[in-house]
């Protein structure tokens, strides 16, 4: 017989290495009462009931739903008789267990984790087989000592084998490897051993030896094997850290495995945990807080739109400061471009300056040369401009600058420059105009001015001006700003010499170069 094998094999493999506790009375009083088929079911109300906490127990998880009954079952010999003897002798069996093994364990290990992990995996057992239509009345027993063998193990070893199972739970690495490497067998085989010891059947102990490997199974035992392997990650999802992570992959191989849908399958890890509470308060193990699995669903995508919330609003105020820094970017280019005016303006009368003018005739030269267009220049010079200052003072002769600059700018296109060339000294630019344009412009420049009145003090002040102008033309062979400007001012000149309040144009000579 295999399993007689697996029994001699693993007691070799543990030899004296291990000692095994010895079954508590209670629970060897119910395994001989359920060997003698007449009186099991007589003997068996009896030695339940002659405890009253466990017989108060036993009422509670009779009635609690994960065994098939309906209506309330008030004494243990109903519960007999609508349960069976097998399933009230595994209940009984469990609480004695779990009882002595919860009180006289290794100080410093984790118990309440270790039972709570157990009667969550024994609750999932039952509503797996509910789900798939497995008849076997010693999955709940079963899948609750699954894993009884690390407690036997830890009796014995103590701080070391603590050690061993924190390292596995830190690593992620499997804690059946561990062991097999450090003692050459493993809980499995521990559990297995132990209670084959105390004489449990062996639809008990098969599956817990193979619940890491049910396909290792005998065939009698293979699919309790395979439920306790489930009920086993269905309790870590419950009592062990990365949840969720777990539980998406265990979903997806309940539905694999037993052709559940996702619907059954999230009923069932749900189940487990509501079910798996209650059973916790039955077995007066303080319970914890055990959230089903849609709710850690639920509260996790509620974290995500949280997160989303917050990327929105991080997306809010990175368009907001980008908003500000275009508009401290505008706001910075208008001041620029502000400054660049008071830069290039002159205070007095507000037309360009010496240095705009200077700067803008080099680059419409520069631009007629490329066009091949042509572009002139008007110099002109108020006349005896002094005498003014010197008859009605200067404030008077800064009203007649004032007056005559804004009329010369009315007078011109939009894309003429003019500007205060020095003191009572203009000039015009005037692109895209040729000698004939320039001479038309020049004098209708003069006339303008010679109509302008300033009034001042009751007086009318009328001043005349003297210009001087040329062309550049692109066939003019290397002329240059200097050059232009040189020949205006000749011009300029010859008007004065000329006796004044006219206009003198002059060709442009070509460079001496
Ligand atoms: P001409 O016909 O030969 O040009 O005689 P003019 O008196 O105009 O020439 P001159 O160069 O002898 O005198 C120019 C005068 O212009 C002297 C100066 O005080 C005056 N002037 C220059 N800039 C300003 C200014 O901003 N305001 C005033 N009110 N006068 C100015
Ligand atoms: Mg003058
Ligand atoms: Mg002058």
């Amino acid at each position: 017989m295999q399993s007689n094998e697996n029994y001699h094999q693993i007691l070799n493999l543990i030899g004296e290495d291990l000692q095994f506790p010895s079954p508590p009375a209670v629970a060897v009083k119910i395994l001989d009462a359920v060997q003698k088929d007449e009186s099991a079911l007589t003997e068996l109300a009896e030695i339940i009931s002659a405890d009253p906490a466990l017989t108060a127990k036993m009422l509670k998880v009779a009635n609690s739903g994960i065994f098939t009954c309906n209506g309330e079952i008030a004494s243990i010999n109903r519960a007999l008789m609508i349960l069976g003897t097998n399933i009230i002798k595994n209940i009984a069996l469990s609480f004695v267990i779990a009882e002595n093994f919860n009180s006289n364990g290794h100080c410093g290990y984790d118990y309440k984790y270790f039972w709570h992990h157990s009667v969550t995996a024994a609750v999932a057992a039952e509503l797996i087989a509910k789900e798939i239509g497995l008849q076997d009345d010693d999955l709940f027993v079963a899948s609750l000592l699954q894993n009884i063998g690390m407690l036997v193990i830890l009796q014995t070893k103590g701080e070391e084998y603590k050690n061993l199972v924190s390292e596995s739970l830190a690593s992620g690495r499997c804690l059946t490897e561990l062991e097999l490497t450090k003692y050459g067998y493993h809980h499995q085989q521990v559990g297995y051993a132990l209670l084959a010891d105390w004489k449990l059947p062996e639809s008990i102990t098969e599956p817990i030896l193979f619940h890491h490997q049910p396909d290792k199974a005998n065939e009698e035992s293979r699919q309790s094997a395979a439920v306790l392997y489930f009920a086993h990650q269905i309790a870590a999802i419950y009592h062990s850290s990365e949840q969720a992570e777990k539980a998406r992959l265990l979903q997806q191989e309940l539905t694999e495995r037993y052709q559940l849908d996702q619907a059954q399958a999230l009923r069932l890890l749900d189940d487990a945990a509501t079910q798996s509470q209650a059973m916790l308060t039955t077995f007066e193990m303080a319970p914890e807080e055990i959230k089903p699995y849609s709710v850690l669903l639920q509260e996790a995508n509620n974290e995500l739109a949280k997160l989303h919330l917050s990327n929105e609003q991080l997306m809010l105020e990175m368009k907001e400061a980008k908003e500000k820094a275009e508009r401290i970017a505008h706001e910075l280019e208008d001041a620029n471009a502000r400054l660049k005016e008071l830069v290039y303006r002159d205070g007095l009368t507000g037309l360009y300056n010496h240095r705009y003018f200077q700067e803008a005739l080099s680059k419409e030269l520069a631009r007629a040369n490329r066009y091949q267009s042509s572009i002139s220049l008007i110099l002109f010079d108020i006349d005896h401009f002094k005498q003014v200052n010197d008859t009605h003072g200067h404030p008077a002769g800064d009203m007649v600058l004032m007056n005559i600059s804004r009329a010369v700018s009315s007078a011109v296109r939009p894309s003429d420059i003019v500007a205060r060339y020095g003191g009572e000294e203009f000039a015009v630019i005037l692109p895209e105009t040729n000698a004939a344009g320039v001479k038309v412009f020049a004098a209708r420049l003069r006339r303008c001015v010679e109509g302008i009145a300033t009034l001042v003090d009751g007086q009318l002040i009328y001043v005349t001006i003297s210009s001087g102008a040329t062309t550049f033309t692109h066939t003019t062979p290397r002329a240059t700003k200097d050059i232009l400007i040189d020949t205006a001012d000749r011009g300029l000149y010859t008007s004065k010499q000329n006796g004044r309040n006219q206009v003198t144009v002059l060709e442009l000579e070509p460079s001496e170069e």
